[in-house]
C-alpha cells in the first residue's frame, strides 16, 4: 500500500502507550471497581424502565421539520417498496439502480430522505465514525468529506446528493408512515398500508428501519409532570431555543435554565453548544460516557484527488479488518475504533512473536483484557487533563471497558464543564429521581428548569413491531413480533422464513459491524440486488428462505463468541441487554456471524455471486 493513501495528516501517533512498556496498572483493583460500578446500575426492570413516546408524549416525535401536504391516499402496485429513506433506503435504492432495477418505490416517514441524520438535527450533531468510511458511495458521487469527522447537515447533504445521482425522488413517498405490512397468499403481493390512509401492493418489500428509530424516554416518577419546554434530542425545536444544525448559537436560550438527561454519545455532542448558549447548564448523569481523542482535521483535496478508483471499498475493507481484530499492513483510518485492535494486535505478536509463547484463546483475551484496561487508564487521565474542577473530573470518569457502551469520540465536551454556568449532577449510577412541573430532584435536592431536553436514546431489545412502528404480517397471519418472540431468526439477517418476499435490511445476524453502520447497508443493498435480479430474471413470484436454512443460521449465529452479552465487567446499556443476563433470544438478537463482520462480507459475497443462493427458495 502506498504512503498516499492514508491522509498525512493522519501519520502523527495518537496517545499511545507502547505495548510490553512497564503496566503500573492495578488489573484486580479496576476489576473490583468496574464490578461496583456495575452492580450500582443494574435494575430489576431493564428496558422495561423506559416509556414509549405515545399518549401525551407523541408530540415529542412529531415531525418538526416539514409541513405534511395533504394528498389522496394511494392503492396502485409496485415491483418492489422500499421502507425508509435513510442510508437504508438510498444504498439499497443506489444499488438496485446500478442493476438496472427500476420499479421500487421508497416510502419513508420523513419530509426527507436522511433517516437519522433527517432526524437528528441538534447541535454539534456529527458523526465519529470518520466520513471517509462512514459517508456511503463516495466514489460514485465524487463528493470530498470536508472535514475526518464531518457534522450532520453535511450527512444529510450527503444522502440528497445519493438520491439524486441514482434518481430516487422518482415515486418517493414522503410524510407517509407505514402503519402495517401484510402478506396476501392468494395474490402473492405485500399490502403497505400507511397513515395516509394508502393500501399499496408490493410484490417485494425490503425494510430498512433502522436500529436505533424510536426516540425513548426514561420511566422518572413524575416525567408526565413537567410543564416547561421540553423535546427530544432527535427533533430539537429550534423554535424555542434558537441557532441552527449549522451551528448559529441559540440566542434564544440566553436568559434560560436548561437540563439535559443523559450523557451518552447524543449529548456528548450538544452539551458544548448547551453550554455554551444556555444561562445554565444541567447535566443529568447517570454512567459517564468514555470520551477518547477525536482528532478531526481537514480532508486535503489534493490528497483526496490522488486517490485511485477502489479507494472507497479498500479503506472500507481495511477498517473492518482493523477494527475488529485482524491484520492489515497499514491503518488507513487511523482513529480512536482502530486504536484499540491496533493494541489488541501488538500485544499479540509481541507474546507470540518475539516471546515465543503459543498462541491460544488465553492469550487473545489477556491481550485484549490489558489493552482496554490501559485505554480506559487513558481515557480516565485525559478527564483531570480536560477537566479544571477535580471533583467534577472524578465524576466524569467511566468505570467500564470502552466496548460495554458506545465509545465516544470528542475534544470539546469535557472542556464543557469548565464552563461557569454549567453543572454537573451525577445520580452516582441511580438515576433521576423524579421530576414535577418546575424541574428535576436528585439526592433531594430540586433544580429548577426552563426546559428539559430528553438524550435518553432509542428503543433496542424491545419487539421489532415497537420498535420500528408497524407490524408485519406474513403467511398465515403471523406477526414478524410472535416469529422473533424468542428472538430474531433469519437466513443472513436477511430473509425470513415465513415472510415470503420481505428482505431486511440491516446488520444484526450479518456483519454486526456497529463502528460503520452504512458499510453493512451498502453491502445489504448488493446482496438484495442480486437475489430481486435472479428472481426477475427467472420469473420467480416468491423468494422465501427455507424453514431448515434459518435453523441452520440461528446455530451459527448462538455459536458466536463475540457479543459483549452478560460481561460481569460490563455497565448496563443497550449494548448488553441493560445487564440483564442474556438468553438465546439476546444472542439471536444482538449477535453477528461468529468469525466476525469481514468474514461475513467475503461469505455474502461468494454466496450472491454462485448464483445458486442456497438457503433461499424461489417458487414460480
Ligand atoms: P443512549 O441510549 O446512548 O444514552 C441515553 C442516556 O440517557 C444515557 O446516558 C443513560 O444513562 C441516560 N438515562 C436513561 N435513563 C436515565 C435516567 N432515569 N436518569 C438519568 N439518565 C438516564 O442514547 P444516545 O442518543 O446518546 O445515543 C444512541 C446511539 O445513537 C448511540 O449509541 C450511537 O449508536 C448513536 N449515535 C451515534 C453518533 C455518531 O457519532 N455516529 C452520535 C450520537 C449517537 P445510562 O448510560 O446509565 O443508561
Amino acid at each position: 500500500m502506498s504512503g498516499a493513501e492514508r491522509d498525512p495528516k493522519d501519520q502523527e501517533p495518537q496517545m499511545t502507550t507502547p505495548a510490553g512498556t512497564a503496566d503500573p496498572i492495578d488489573h484486580e483493583a479496576l476489576r473490583e471497581r468496574y464490578r461496583e460500578e456495575r452492580d450500582k446500575r443494574i435494575r430489576p426492570d431493564g428496558n422495561d424502565q423506559y416509556l414509549e413516546p405515545v399518549g401525551q408524549f407523541a408530540y415529542l416525535v412529531e415531525d418538526p421539520y416539514t409541513e405534511v401536504v395533504e394528498r389522496d391516499p394511494l392503492s396502485d402496485e409496485v415491483e418492489i417498496a422500499l421502507i425508509g429513506g435513510g442510508f437504508s433506503g438510498l444504498c439499497t435504492g443506489a444499488r438496485l439502480r446500478q442493476a438496472g432495477i427500476d420499479n421500487f418505490r421508497i416510502i419513508e416517514g420523513g419530509g426527507d430522505f436522511g433517516g437519522v441524520w433527517y432526524w437528528n438535527r441538534y447541535p454539534g450533531a456529527m458523526c465519529d465514525t470518520a466520513a471517509m468510511v462512514y459517508l456511503p458511495l463516495l466514489e460514485e458521487t465524487g463528493h470530498r468529506p470536508s472535514m475526518k469527522y464531518v457534522f450532520a447537515p453535511e450527512i444529510f447533504e450527503h444522502g440528497k446528493r445519493i438520491a439524486d445521482q441514482f434518481d430516487l425522488h422518482r415515486d418517493v413517498l414522503f410524510s407517509t408512515q407505514v402503519t402495517k405490512l401484510e402478506w396476501n397468499e392468494d395474490a402473492s403481493r405485500w399490502i403497505v398500508h400507511t397513515n395516509r390512509g394508502d393500501a399499496i401492493r408490493a410484490k417485494f418489500v425490503a425494510m430498512g428501519t433502522g436500529p436505533l428509530h424510536r426516540p425513548k424516554l426514561p420511566g422518572i416518577p413524575g416525567i408526565e409532570s413537567f410543564a416547561g419546554q421540553s423535546f427530544h434530542t432527535a427533533r430539537w425545536d429550534y423554535d424555542y431555543t434558537g441557532g441552527t444544525p449549522e451551528g448559529a448559537p441559540m440566542e434564544k436560550l440566553k436568559d434560560k435554565r436548561v437540563g439535559i438527561i443523559g450523557t451518552g454519545a447524543t449529548a456528548v455532542q450538544c452539551i458544548g453548544p448547551l453550554a455554551r448558549d444556555a444561562k445554565e447548564l444541567f447535566v443529568f448523569q447517570r454512567t459517564p460516557s468514555s470520551i477518547d481523542v477525536r482528532n478531526n482535521h481537514e480532508i486535503d483535496p489534493a490528497f483526496f484527488a490522488q486517490l485511485e478508483p477502489g479507494w472507497q471499498e479498500k479503506w472500507l475493507f481495511n477498517f473492518a479488518t482493523l477494527q475488529t481484530g485482524g491484520f492489515a499492513d497499514e491503518d488507513l483510518v487511523k482513529d480512536g475504533w482502530t486504536d484499540i485492535s491496533q493494541r489488541i494486535r501488538d500485544r499479540i505478536v509481541q507474546k507470540v512473536g518475539k516471546e515465543g509463547v503459543n498462541f491460544t484463546n488465553e492469550v487473545a483475551v489477556q491481550a485484549y483484557e490489558d489493552s482496554d484496561d490501559e485505554k480506559m487508564t487513558e481515557i480516565r487521565e485525559r478527564v483531570d487533563a480536560l477537566v479544571e474542577d477535580p471533583e467534577t473530573a472524578q465524576l466524569l470518569k467511566p468505570w467500564y471497558r470502552q466496548l460495554c457502551k458506545r465509545p465516544c469520540f470528542h475534544d470539546e465536551y469535557l472542556q464543557a464543564y469548565n464552563e461557569p454556568g454549567t453543572h454537573l449532577i451525577d445520580t452516582d449510577g441511580k438515576g433521576v429521581e423524579r421530576i414535577d412541573e418546575t424541574g428535576v430532584w436528585v439526592g433531594g435536592q430540586h433544580y429548577e428548569l426552563d426546559c428539559l431536553v430528553w438524550a435518553s436514546g432509542f428503543e433496542f431489545g424491545t419487539d421489532y413491531g415497537r420498535r420500528c412502528g408497524y407490524e408485519t404480517v406474513g403467511r398465515n397471519g403471523l406477526t414478524l413480533s410472535e416469529h422473533w418472540a424468542d428472538g430474531m431468526l433469519t437466513l443472513h439477517g436477511m430473509h425470513v422464513h415465513g415472510f415470503p418476499n420481505l428482505f431486511i435490511i440491516g446488520m444484526s445476524q450479518a456483519a454486526n459491524l456497529i463502528s460503520n453502520i452504512t458499510h453493512n447497508l451498502t453491502e445489504a443493498g448488493s446482496t438484495l440486488a442480486k437475489v430481486l435480479g435472479h428472481a426477475i430474471e427467472t420469473g420467480a413470484e416468491q423468494v422465501e428462505a427455507s424453514e431448515e436454512a434459518e435453523q441452520e443460521w440461528a446455530a451459527l449465529i448462538t455459536s458466536s463468541t463475540r457479543a459483549f452479552l452478560g460481561n460481569p465487567d460490563c455497565t448496563p446499556g443497550y449494548y448488553n441487554n441493560e445487564g440483564k443476563p442474556a438468553g438465546r433470544r439476546e444472542q439471536l438478537n444482538g449477535s453477528g456471524y461468529p468469525e466476525g463482520p469481514v468474514a461475513f462480507f467475503e461469505f455474502i459475497d461468494k454466496w450472491r455471486n454462485s448464483g445458486r443462493f442456497e438457503g433461499l427458495e424461489f417458487r414460480k
